[in-house]
């Protein structure tokens, strides 16, 4: 058996070989040309046939949108197609042009509009598109990345946006019932918005923090402006956390925590002006200050740190300093783990729509949260494996659990770094959702972690 399987392995080798001395002698037939691409349905798929299929070793490369799978495959050696998923489109590729890539943009423009003339989009769908385009284009494309733009080699697999019925979400029993209060947190939104601007390097941006550290102390919380170096200039990051009680019997006091965290700083077209950055991001600031306020009548209050963040949209500065500053002090080994809130307010239409952002070694942290998105049902829940774009990778960076807890329409936000980006665009129901399941995930997590020893 084993001889005979070596002897067919060799001959599938030789095969290959002589196969790719033909094709090149045959002239300009190059061996990436002779890949196939198609786009599959996959919303009628179990999760075992998909996992299934994703081994077929006739697949080339795939790619998870959701409901839709995008997949390459040598010409010739088709892969078995699963019954229940339906063939949406053969895609024919142009030979001259790129492999295809994938782009992930937010808000409605992006940098791949002023290319449109010269490339070729295969499929577009909410903030993804997938498009190839001639070697020179893509090269000026590759140079707008950014952390508001995104691309992607399809060569490996990737899982970008993955339906929750393939995500193993535990049944949980809250240990308590937070509740939020919205009014006080759209109250937040609106004084973050009338500062005008919080562009880094702006009064606004400082104002803006001063009025949260003054917050925060009323809820009893330690809370400084820490300062960090941005190309020579002094920036700032506000972080805020209860003082440990003195050390009596309870196993909590190991210095250990976990960090709630959002961007403080906007971004407009004039932002030194004005850019009032409602959704992105004084909802995720007032969000975290809000989870701050349910967290601060808990008895493990001082076990979660917030952290507003400066430079975020100058290139996630502000976070990468305050990891870096974690890294120097030693104290990120007592980073238990990191929630991100970003834009947690847009949602264009019906159900209430939510991306998680993280590595899926992460999963046992992030279920905690997940588990209470799933109880009650409001939130339509998709997973992203594919991490960028925001302050969670700084942490993730460091090996620090995180995740990005945001709107899953950000795609499709007119107002996105516009002057138009104002409280009265944001969904109060999908506000108070976020927050929520961030507060009550925590008071979870914390109860069952701080348990007086018996
Ligand atoms: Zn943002």
């Amino acid at each position: 058996m084993r001889r005979l399987s070596f002897i067919l392995a060799l001959m599938v080798i030789v095969f290959n070989f002589t196969a790719l001395f033909a094709a090149e002698e045959a002239g300009n037939l190059n061996v990436k040309s002779t890949l196939r691409h198609m786009l599959l349905d996959i919303s009628k798929l179990e999760r075992g046939e998909l996992s299934d299929f994703k081994t077929d070793k006739n697949m080339v490369w795939w790619c998870e949108l959701d409901n839709d799978f995008f997949i390459s495959y040598q010409a010739g050696s088709r892969p078995r197609i699963p019954a229940q998923a339906a063939v949406k489109n053969e895609i024919l590729t142009e030979s001259k042009m790129s492999e295809p890539m994938l782009a992930i943009k937010r808000g409605l423009d992006s940098p791949l509009d002023e290319f449109s003339a010269d490339i070729n989009i295969i499929y577009e769908t909410g903030p993804y598109v997938i498009f190839q385009a001639p070697h020179d284009i893509l090269n000026k494309i590759s140079k707008k990345e950014s952390n508001h733009f995104k691309l992607e080699s399809l060569k490996q697999n990737i899982r970008v946006a993955v339906n929750s019925r393939y995500l193993d979400i535990p049944e949980v029993k809250n240990a308590d019932t937070v509740s939020v209060n919205l009014k006080r947190m759209t109250g937040y939104i609106k004084t973050f918005e009338n500062f005008k601007t919080r562009y880094s390097y702006s009064q606004g941006y400082l104002d803006a923090a001063n009025f949260a550290i003054g917050e925060f102390k009323k809820m009893g919380f330690d809370a400084n402006l820490v300062e960090y170096l941005d190309g020579g200039k002094k920036q700032y990051n506000v972080v805020a956390q209860k003082k440990a009680p003195a050390a009596g019997g309870v196993n909590d006091n190991d210095g250990k925590f976990y960090v709630v965290g959002g961007h403080l700083d906007s971004m407009s077209p004039n932002p030194s002006i004005e850019a009032p950055g409602a959704d992105d991001n004084a909802s995720g600031s007032a969000g975290a200050m809000e989870v701050a306020n349910i967290i601060s009548k808990y008895p493990f209050a001082h076990k979660v740190r917030f952290v507003l963040f400066a430079g975020e949209e100058l290139g996630l500065r502000g976070s990468k300093a305050y990891v870096s500053q974690l890294k120097a002090s030693g104290e990120i080994t007592k980073v238990l783990g990191m929630v991100n809130l970003d834009m947690i307010g847009f949602d264009r239409v019906p159900p209430i729509s939510s991306l998680w952002q993280t590595r899926q070694t992460f999963d046992p942290f992030v279920s905690n949260f997940l588990a209470v998105a799933k109880q009650a049902a409001k939130l339509k829940i998709t997973m992203s494996y594919n991490v960028w774009g925001s302050d969670h990778v700084s942490f993730i960076n460091a090996g620090v659990p995180a995740f990005l807890f945001i709107e899953d329409e950000y795609g499709a936000n007119p107002n996105y770094h516009k002057i138009t980006d104002r409280l009265e665009f944001i969904n109060p129901e999908m506000l108070e959702e976020f927050v929520r399941i961030t507060a009550q995930g925590l008071v979870n997590i914390l109860s069952a972690e701080t348990q007086p020893q018996k």
